[in-house]
């Protein structure tokens, strides 16, 4: 990576740990994949119970392999026939694993969900929320934010699932009322009341879409 880019990056994710703050959350910066994902163990007790709502960041530094190697009960629901009770298991979790589909440079945290099993748990639920978060997804504010959840992360998302969306074929958000859209859910996180719930790593690189 650029050398500017990394010292950009640095200071950058400061000052949206400075915005984390300010809302009851708390932010860490690693400087590379292998720091975020010993991080990310650090803030994951043994013996806990894990799960996770999608996030190619998560997979991307390698934290789901390293649950599965270590001591935590890791929930895989890619294992489970019944995805519908793996993903109500998520509620009652003591760690949810997540990523975003943007952050703004005062920490507030923009996801879309098509099945809102992933944004419901980050509203409520899981007793402790550890986000994985590649600078690039820091915008300069909420709609900046929305844009990029729109434009980037759901676009890229539907043509990754094979998707009958306008964005599939264009590449950009056509705001669709399309039976097969994943933006059924914007889920906007500007504050958590529970001290100590939301960790958010911010990463050195670029992470997820
Ligand atoms: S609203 Fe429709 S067109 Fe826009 S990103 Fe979502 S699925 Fe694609």
């Amino acid at each position: 990576m650029n050398e500017n880019i990394v010292k950009r990056n640095a200071l950058l994710a400061q000052k949206v740990i400075k915005g984390l703050q300010s809302r009851n959350m708390a932010g860490y910066y690693a400087e590379n994949k292998e720091d975020a994902l010993q991080l990310a163990l650090s803030l994951i007790p043994e013996g806990s119970t894990v799960t996770m709502g999608g996030g190619m960041s998560v997979h991307e530094i390698g934290l789901p392999a390293a649950l599965k190697a270590g001591n935590r009960n890791f929930i895989d629901r890619d294992e489970w026939e019944d995805k519908r009770a793996a993903a109500l298991m998520a509620y009652d979790a003591d760690v949810f694993l997540a990523s975003c589909n943007a952050i703004t440079e005062d920490g507030e945290l923009v996801n879309i969900d098509g099945n809102a099993n992933r944004v419901s748990a980050i509203a409520f639920g899981p007793k402790k929320l550890v986000f994985i978060v590649g600078m690039n997804k820091v915008c300069s504010d909420v709609d900046g934010a929305i844009k990029r959840a729109r434009n980037v992360a759901a676009t890229t998302n539907a043509q990754r699932f094979g998707l009958s969306t306008p964005c599939s074929k264009t590449g950009a958000c056509m705001n669709c009322k399309s039976p097969d859209t994943i933006c059924c859910q914007f889920l906007i996180t500007r504050f958590s009341r529970q001290p100590g719930r939301i960790h958010v790593i911010l990463v050195n690189d670029s992470l997820g879409f």
